[in-house]
């Protein structure tokens, strides 16, 4: 593989055919003489990966499962394909990389993850569910081998922004704002209710199922406190969450002389992409603007924790801390899983998140092994009790 031209960031994208990884390719396509993709990774869409090798032609590949590479070899005529966890780990910590970014879907990428912290690799990270498992860990390796870990979630993105130059000690408290999701300002019965089409016609974002499921249950909101904990070493008390409908602003940090700072910006992932990737740079493009003169109001509400049971759950597992938010993530993926297949109602998820964390002893200062442990566990202990839900 040639070396980068001096100055280009060389980049490999584990998760590239989801929502973020095409939006990743898409700004990397946008800024050729800055950056460089040099590995893509998939799981289960081989298609799309073949016809993204075919377009940019990155020398590095890996696939999931073997049965997927060989099929994608089939399709591409590429035989040097990386398999499984080592190809993952191989992409991840390859000398010719200079940025991962992380934007698979489930649990794969966390042992790639922390490889890739471990060689000094710049993280640019959307799968917010790998900090969420393991953010004690993950904080604490980022600090020991001083890689930058920059944030892909649009609000964490704002936070991130908005900070630079801030001094920890001039912090009073973050703000991540949520737009509500798909069900905002439904009955309580209506909220139980709702079909997967309902759920799934997310009225700003365009994402992936799992985090659209996520939205309307605001455990999205939920796993993004954890995150914002882990990512800017904040005390749970001084993290917020505020419904803003318009989703214009996606954060806020209130300063102690009582200043808030905000980030706004249009709902189109390739801004905190390309953020991540230019940091501390910033480059011009020609993606959508933001015409101040057009929003005619901002409204921010306070969620009812008694209609989104998911957010609750998420903060009591964060105040919990150690393998409390591992379990919880799991149990949340199988009952999400199992929503979108249409095995239970959305008010099941939440139940079923409840159940598998009361039956769950947290252990604080979980390892890597101990962490994957209880995911493993948590997945189990969910999917046991979707039998006995009442099907849709
Ligand atoms: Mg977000």
């Amino acid at each position: 593989m040639a070396d980068a031209s001096p100055g280009v960031r060389r980049v490999a994208v584990l998760g590239s055919t989801g929502s973020i990884g095409r939006n990743t390719l898409e700004v990397i396509a946008s800024h050729p003489d800055r950056l460089q993709l040099v590995g893509i990774a998939g799981r289960s869409r081989v298609e799309v990966l073949a016809q993204q090798w075919q377009a940019c032609r990155p020398p590095l590949v890996a696939v999931w499962e073997d049965a997927r590479a060989q099929e994608f070899s089939r399709l591409t005529g590429l035989q040097e394909v990386l398999v499984g966890l080592e190809g993952l780990i191989t992409l991840a910590t390859h000398p010719n990389v200079d940025v991962v970014v992380v934007a698979s879907s489930g649990c794969h990428a966390l042992v790639p993850l922390v490889r890739a912290i471990q060689a000094g690799k710049r993280i640019a990270l959307a799968s917010k569910e790998l900090l969420v498992m393991a953010g004690e860990l993950i904080a604490r390796l980022v600090q020991e081998h001083g890689c930058a870990l920059i944030p892909i979630d649009s609000e964490h993105a704002g936070l991130f922004q908005c900070l630079q130059g801030v001094e920890r000690s001039q912090i009073e408290r973050l703000w991540i704002t949520g737009s509500g999701g798909p069900l905002w300002g439904k009955a309580g019965g209506a909220l139980q209710a709702a079909t997967r089409a309902e759920v799934l016609a997310h009225p700003k974002w365009r994402m992936g199922p799992k985090i659209t499921v996520d939205s309307a249950t605001l455990m999205n909101k939920g796993l993004e406190v954890i995150e914002a904990h882990w990512l800017f070493g904040m005390p749970l008390d001084r993290l917020h969450v505020v419904i803003h409908p318009e989703a214009a602003v996606h954060a806020l940090v209130q300063l102690v002389d009582g200043s808030l700072l905000a980030q706004l910006s249009p709902c189109d992932m390739r801004l905190p992409i390309q953020y991540a990737l230019s940091f501390p740079e910033r480059w011009g493009n020609s993606l959508p603007r933001l015409d101040v003169s057009r929003l005619s109001a901002l409204h921010f509400a306070q969620p009812d924790p008694a209609l989104f049971p998911c957010l609750r759950l998420a903060l009591q597992a964060a105040a919990t801390g150690g393998t409390a938010c591992a379990a919880l993530n799991g149990a949340n993926e199988v009952a999400v899983q199992a929503f979108l297949e249409d095995h239970i109602s959305l008010a099941e998820i939440p139940r079923i998140i409840a159940q598998t964390l009361e039956q769950h002893q947290a252990a604080a200062h979980p390892t890597l092994d101990e962490v994957l442990a209880v995911d493993a566990w948590a997945r189990q202990a969910a999917s046991e009790q979707i039998p006995q839900c009442s099907p849709r």
